[in-house]
């Protein structure tokens, strides 16, 4: 048994910033279930959204983030975001962080929904990438930060109805406990829940479902941010062709070759995602309902040397013998950002003592029914350094009860291979069921199979050895059910929650946000 005084579980922008303020008072762990820069936050390419150029712009950038979530924004976590932004920023400036500039000038890009150009991004479009080395670079230096790799956070201790630690798998399949006065959960989103997804296999869900296990409330589930431009090729991974791209005047077309958005919005490229993704998704089935890919084009771009502006996506497209300037980019949506998670205050608290959550984790209402474009880092940096700030003031004591008891794992290889198999149809089923478009009939559809999924996985007992695979099983089950009931619950369709048999947004009965509880019951509660 360890003891530390904070435990901070992930290390994407989140966890690392909570954990830099942590340090100043104690002992701070730091565990991620990968190599440190195994995140969500590395793979980010357009950029980190904040309001650098004085009052009106922060008013601004509020505006545009409430616009954006379509009626759900918690407002007053939307402010916090976008004052305390630029702080928060230039800060990382100081800490190394080089993002693009021009003549000595930050570069500043445009995204969808965003009234200015205020997209700070670095070597072109590799700006997570930048921010995770820098942010690790400064966490290295701080003696009383611990941090732990290959290290997978199990399950959460919970003794005396507060949060008092967690068990974590080492590389090698050992268990240890370890105790802190407060943990916080900066493990990050959920996209592997779907068979089409941007995120990093790491994004299990983890950290709601071992938060929803202790009794913590989670919120909004049903809003799945699915990015409209994910590389489309059979066998190639589906890699992310960044907004950015049609913030430079990429244009979208059919295979016919036609523009096709100004039937959909009068942003036409630059609406936002869930009517872009929709949108793509409409144009590319076929008379028989088969799903087709769209195509970014960019041949008619001449003023911009596409290469140097987006690097890796051209490095990238390379590999299959594409070119921004010459080729078509074939694309279909995938799943991408988690508006919803574990709910908490302003300060991350969640309704269990002793357990904060920060960034995709975590669910403040900040992005409402749809994030706006490259606000999610910043949510990270300026959520994690609060759920610090509480965890420091909240100054909770170290718990007392022994080790809890662990049981031995009964996975052998066939059972693991059959899991496999599990969470492939799992993360088919979500795509069909729960994905873009969404019904009552499919959703329930869904829900039956996730029954027999989960009744499937159940005789399995996630011991020791080989615990990751199994661990992640259940959490992609716990959040696919929590996405259905919640999207089942919700009749109505509203940001990147969209019902065919409730087409349209209904203020009067769901201006509010849903409430997913220990029994599988959904509420809704007022903004
Ligand atoms: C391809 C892509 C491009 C994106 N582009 C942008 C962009 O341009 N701008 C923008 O604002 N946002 C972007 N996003 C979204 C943004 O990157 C994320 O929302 C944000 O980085 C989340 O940060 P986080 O700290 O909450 O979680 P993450 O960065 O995902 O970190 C989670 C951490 O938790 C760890 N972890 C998870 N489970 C466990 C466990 N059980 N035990 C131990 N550790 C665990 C992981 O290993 C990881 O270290 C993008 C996302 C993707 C996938």
């Amino acid at each position: 048994m360890e003891h530390v005084d904070f435990l901070v579980i992930g290390a994407g922008i989140a966890g690392l910033s909570a954990a830099i303020r942590l340090a100043a008072v104690g002992k701070v762990l730091v565990v991620t279930k990968e190599e440190l820069a195994e995140s969500n936050t590395a793979y980010a390419q357009g950029g980190i959204a904040v309001a650098m150029g004085g009052d009106e712009d922060v008013a601004l950038h509020l505006e545009d983030t409430i616009a954006a979530g379509d009626g759900l924004v918690n407002r007053e976590a939307a402010t916090v975001l976008v004052e305390q932004g630029p702080q928060r920023v230039e800060e990382l400036l100081t800490w190394g962080t080089g993002f693009d500039r021009e003549n000595g000038e930050l570069m500043r890009t445009r995204e969808g929904a965003h009234s200015r150009s205020r997209i700070l991004h670095a070597n072109g479009d590799a700006t997570g990438r930048e921010i995770a080395v820098s942010l690790l670079r400064h966490v290295r230096e701080i003696p009383a930060i611990e941090l732990m790799e290959w290290t997978t956070s199990v399950d959460l201790l919970v003794e005396d109805g507060r949060v008092a630690g967690a068990t974590l798998l080492d590389g090698e399949g050992g268990l240890r406990v370890v105790r802190a006065r407060a943990v916080l959960l900066a493990s990050g989103g959920a996209g592997q829940v779907y068979s089409d997804t941007t995120n990093p296999a790491v994004a299990t869900g983890d950290g709601i479902a071992m938060a929803y296990r202790a009794g913590a409330a989670v919120s909004d589930m049903e809003f799945y941010q699915f990015h409209p431009t994910a590389f489309a090729m059979k066998g190639a991974p589906r890699f992310l062709l960044s907004e950015a791209l049609r913030g430079e005047g990429a244009y979208l077309v059919n295979a016919k070759g036609e523009r096709f958005m100004e039937r959909y919005h009068p942003l036409l490229e630059l609406a936002p995602r869930d009517v872009v993704a929709r949108a793509i998704a409409r144009e590319g089935l076929d008379e028989k309902g088969v799903a087709h890919p769209v195509f970014l084009d960019m041949r008619h771009i001449k003023d911009v040397d596409l290469h140097k502006r987006f690097p890796g996506i051209s490095a990238f497209l390379a590999r299959y013998s594409l070119d921004l300037h010459r080729d078509l980019i074939p694309v279909r949506p995938a799943a991408h950002y988690l508006m919803g998670g574990v709910r908490t205050d302003l300060m991350g608290r969640t309704n269990v003592k002793g357990l904060y959550a920060a960034g995709e984790a975590a669910c403040t209402g900040v992005h409402g029914a749809n994030r706006l474009a490259s606000n999610s880092l910043l949510e990270g940096l300026v959520f994690g350094a609060r759920a610090a700030k509480a965890m420091l003031e909240d100054d909770l004591p170290m718990g007392s009860a022994d080790r809890t008891k662990e049981s031995p794992s009964n996975l052998d290889l066939t059972s693991l291979e059959e899991m496999k198999t599990q969470v492939e149809t799992l993360q088919r089923v979500m795509w069909a069921d729960g994905g873009l478009l969404r019904s009552e009939g499919l959703l329930i559809e869904g829900l039956r199979m996730q029954t027999q999924i989960a009744a499937s996985l159940a005789p399995y007992d996630c011991g020791a050895e080989k615990c990751r695979a199994m661990l992640e099983a259940e959490s992609l089950s716990c959040v696919a059910r929590a996405i259905l009931f919640s999207a089942l619950a919700r009749k109505e369709s509203r940001g990147a929650h969209f019902r065919n048999d409730y087409p349209k947004r209904n203020d009067a009965e769901f201006q509010k946000h849903s409430i997913y509880t220990a029994d599988e019951k959904v509420r809704f509660e007022d903004l």
